[in-house]
């Protein structure tokens, strides 16, 4: 493997680079200045040189430093460190946090055994502290290893990041198989950083991606949970979507069996992920349970005709099949039961949007909206649910507040659940077609 690093790091005087310290938050500036007059390098690193240089705001600033985690500690009042893996510091100012990592050595240069055990090919630990030098090859791409340095306001860059970000391209840091194979989150972060700052990915740096999909099951569920998310609801969710199904790691994430995936199935999850893009772009919440219902809903349709064949009733053919679908997408990753139960009622309610029955319960169902928002998402692709979604628009336009506490049983009987009532539950204007919310609770 030839050596990832630069024969001498290309050092920009703050005349030769466009950071400015007005485009970084007062916070982070506070953190950068406080390490340096307690006599210890810091620089800004990661996503947010990476964003800035790309002409993009950044979501959050990452520090770099010499100083060890305890040193960072007490160099600031409001300072508490985190993380067993690794030790991070987390500089708090009110509702913002800093965070801040001490440079780290990559795991063969541990003179201990212990403290960076490999299992295979993975990083099991890697909390050894180095120099910058040391640090920078242990991150991830080329674009997210540029060091901002506070002292001389000098950009540093020991990789050729600099001509990556002139050329827009996502390159690894050293051999992209083994950096993939050390850490498999690795492809997820290369198909979200080429979706979110539209970066053309290098060919060495993508030909893995198509074989290494399988690594992802070795992930821990929750991480792998946290990665979808930021895939797919950061405002860039098509674009990751194409991504991942054009690298074949959907079916990593999801039980979709993505290479089968029919055009129908592909609008709807187009449609739902671009009105959830169009939120974020926005300003709107988004929450994962409107995407997770979409995502599953034709996984869950299987399901139900293999309960019906079995020659089980609708309701119970329903109930089974929710049941089995949820628990094949918590085998691939974890998701939270406050996003799965909204999923589920947005699915059971689906039918009974369909009968028409009982306008004014379904109206202050705390789901109907979301609900409502997917059978429209349904409708733009069966024309059959066209008379149900019509029905629904005018009922919501023309409601009044229903009342609260109201018993209620299910007519087609689905999944138990829990009902919470909002009284004034705010509607649509009259007359006006609410757009689709993509909102779950
Ligand atoms: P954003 O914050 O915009 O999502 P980011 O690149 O800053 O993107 P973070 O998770 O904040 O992402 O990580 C900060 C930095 O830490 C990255 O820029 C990269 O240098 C390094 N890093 C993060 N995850 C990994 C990883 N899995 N392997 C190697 N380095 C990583
Ligand atoms: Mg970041």
């Amino acid at each position: 493997m030839p050596d990832p690093v630069l024969d001498s790091a290309l050092i920009l005087p703050r005349s030769e680079h466009s950071i400015s310290r007005a485009n970084i938050s007062k916070s982070a500036l506070n953190v950068l200045y406080g390490l340096h007059k307690a006599g210890y390098e810091a620089c800004l690193v990661g996503g947010g040189v990476r964003d800035l240089l790309l002409g993009v705001t950044p979501k959050d600033f990452d520090i770099a430093t010499s100083a060890s985690p305890d040193q960072v500690r007490a160099t600031f009042r409001n300072c508490r460190l985190i993380g067993r893996r690794f030790r991070l510091a987390h500089v708090h100012y009110g509702p913002e946090i800093v965070e801040v990592a001490t440079y780290r050595a990559s795991h063969d240069k541990a003179e201990d055994e212990d403290d960076a055990r490999l299992d295979g090919d993975r990083i099991l630990r890697d909390n050894v502290y180095g120099t910058r030098e040391e640090d920078v090859i242990r991150r991830d791409f080329t674009v997210n290893a540029l060091y901002y340095r506070i002292e001389d306001f000098a950009l540093i860059d020991h990789v050729g990041a600099l001509e990556d970000i002139a050329l827009r391209r996502l390159r690894t840091i050293g051999d992209p198989e083994a950096r993939y194979r050390e850490d498999p989150v690795r492809m997820l972060r290369a198909v979200r950083l080429a979706a979110k700052l539209d970066l053309s990915i290098e060919l060495a740096t993508e030909a893995p991606l198509f074989e290494l999909g399988y690594l992802l099951e070795t992930v821990p569920q929750s991480r792998l949970f946290d990665e979808a998310v930021k895939l797919l609801l950061s405002g860039h969710g098509v674009r990751s979507y194409e991504l991942l199904l054009q690298y074949r790691l959907l079916d990593y994430l999801f039980p979709l069996e993505a290479t089968q995936i029919d055009p129908e199935r592909d609008r709807l999850i187009r449609a739902a992920l671009a009105n959830t893009d169009q939120r974020v772009a926005t300003g709107l919440p988004v929450t994962p349970s409107f995407l997770l219902a979409v995502l599953l809903w034709d996984p869950l349709q299987e399901a139900v005709a293999r309960q019906l064949v079995r020659g089980v009733s609708e309701h119970e053919a329903f109930f089974h099949a929710q049941e089995e679908v949820l628990r094949m997408q918590n085998d691939i990753l974890a998701v939270p039961k406050r996003f799965t139960l909204p999923a589920a009622e947005i699915w059971s309610l689906q039918s009974r949007l369909v009968r028409r029955r009982q306008p004014e319960r379904m109206l202050s169902h705390p789901r109907f909206r979301a609900a409502y928002d997917f059978l429209l998402l349904r409708a733009q692709g069966e024309p059959d649910l066209m008379p149900s979604l019509d029905f629904w628009t005018a009922h919501q336009s023309g409601a009044t507040p229903s009342p609260v506490n109201e018993a209620e049983t299910d007519a087609d009987g689905s999944a138990p659940r829990r009902r919470r009532r909002r009284r004034g539950r705010r509607r649509g204007a009259p007359g006006a077609t609410p757009p689709p919310t993509s909102v779950g609770p």
